[in-house]
């Protein structure tokens, strides 16, 4: 290299923010992950995150995946290919689909990387600048992360025992024209609740007098340890609901695959959105997960996380009975990864998340969650998927000795 050349670590540096597009001033690095730095150490037992066990992914099953793809379809399996996805793993899932009544063809389903792009393409071809989405409060940290690039402004609707209530969505359809709807109807995260059909029903209701979308993310629907399916709100109202669903937590996040349910039309301007974000979902992975789905691997998997997490939430559930003070409460959630926990009203999770992981325990301050951090300051998210029965029962009686403290 010509030594004239400066190095970049010599040079002065350009101040880049003001170059930047206006969007960007949305994009804030979340006070929650600079919290959540102090979570990750190795000796801390952490509810924080929102992971799978890892110790149950299917890492044999997946080695036997990649050589059968390999040696069966060759060099055509590492090729660029469709953006809307690999043809037999939309059809597959369609069929799969149809098990809880979502009666659609391949041509209806996009795949994503991961739900979390899915949640990306909605913004990029719903949302202009100052538009309003209507959701609960709290919602899915990660859908507000994804629409506030696109300058969304959000209304919210407090979380109740059944999800999102509907009573109040005309006053605020009247005052804030929201054109998109966000839900979480099985096992929401991250408030732990689902919604019986009784409110499915009058949700589609009012989104059919109001012609509002309906952005239904399900990500945990498979993960159900007690009771019964409830229909999918897509099934009430396939003409305006967006259905979006993930292998994040049936299979493992690292292979970052997903996929979209909406009418034709939807799917074809999300496919132009995609086109220019990423060409395609991956094809390799999406082989191998194939291969996974038609040799039952995925279904028997499924039922084994089933018992397992059922069981960690058990043990969650029994240790906040017998180590919280009466004067805090808890979802009991049916199915999921994450119970919502409120504290008394005088207590600030996210200073108790500070004396917390001295005791080397940690949770998500609920704030993460709400659109406005003001709210939601005496609750907190707990994850049961990722420790196990000892963990749960000693971090949550540490937890409880640190609430017992501060009260
Ligand atoms: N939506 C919800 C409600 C989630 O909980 C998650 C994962 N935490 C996602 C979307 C994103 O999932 P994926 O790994 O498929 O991007």
């Amino acid at each position: 290299m010509n030594a004239q050349q400066p190095m970049l670590r010599d040079v002065k540096h350009i101040d880049w923010e003001p170059l930047m597009a206006e969007r960007t001033k949305r994009m804030k690095s979340s006070v929650i992950r600079e919290l959540l730095k102090l979570t990750v150490k190795p000796d801390i037992i952490s509810f924080a995150g929102g992971l799978p066990a890892p110790e149950f992914f299917p890492v044999r099953e997946f080695d036997e995946a990649c050589q059968h793809i390999l040696s069966t379809c060759g060099p055509q399996s590492l090729q660029y290919s469709t953006t809307e996805g690999h043809a037999p793993l939309r059809e597959w899932l369609a069929e799969s689909m149809r098990k809880y009544g979502i009666d659609v063809e391949p041509d209806n389903i996009l795949m994503t990387n991961g739900s979390q792009q899915a949640l990306d393409l909605i913004g990029k071809i719903f949302v202009d600048p100052g538009d309003c989405i209507l959701t609960s409060a709290p919602t899915y940290l990660g859908a507000l992360q994804a629409w506030n690039a696109y300058e969304a402004s959000y209304q919210t609707i407090e979380l109740d025992d059944e999800g999102m209530p509907v009573e109040g969505i005309p006053e605020i359809v009247k005052k804030h024209h929201p054109r998109l709807v966000y839900v979480l109807p099985n096992f929401h995260n991250p408030g732990g609740v689902t919604t019986p059909l009784a409110r499915r029903e009058r949700l589609v209701e009012m989104a059919r007098k109001h012609d509002l979308i309906l952005i239904e993310d399900d990500p945990y629907g498979e993960l159900r340890y007690d009771g019964e399916d409830v229909t999918p709100i897509f099934r009430l109202a396939p003409e305006r609901t967006i259905y979006l669903s993930t292998f994040s937590k049936t299979l493992a996040p690292g292979i970052r695959l997903a996929w979209i349910v909406a009418p034709k039309a939807v799917i074809a301007k999300l496919v132009q959105a995609k086109q220019g974000a990423d060409l395609q979902t991956g094809t390799f992975v999406q082989l191998i997960t194939h291969d996974i789905c038609q040799r039952g691997i995925l279904k028997s998997h499924v039922k084994k996380l089933r018992v397992v997490y059922k069981e960690r939430r058990d043990a969650m559930l029994a240790a906040l009975d017998k180590h919280w003070p009466s004067s805090c409460a808890w979802t009991r959630p049916q199915g999921g990864l994450f119970l919502w926990a409120s504290v008394p009203k005088s207590v600030d999770t996210a200073e108790l998340l500070v004396k917390a992981t001295e005791k080397k325990v940690a949770f998500v301050p609920g704030f993460a969650f709400y659109p406005d951090e003001k709210q939601g300051r005496n609750t907190m998210r707990l994850n049961f998927s990722n420790a196990t029965l000892e963990q749960i029962q000693e971090g949550i009686r540490r937890l409880g000795t640190v609430l017992n403290e501060t009260l």
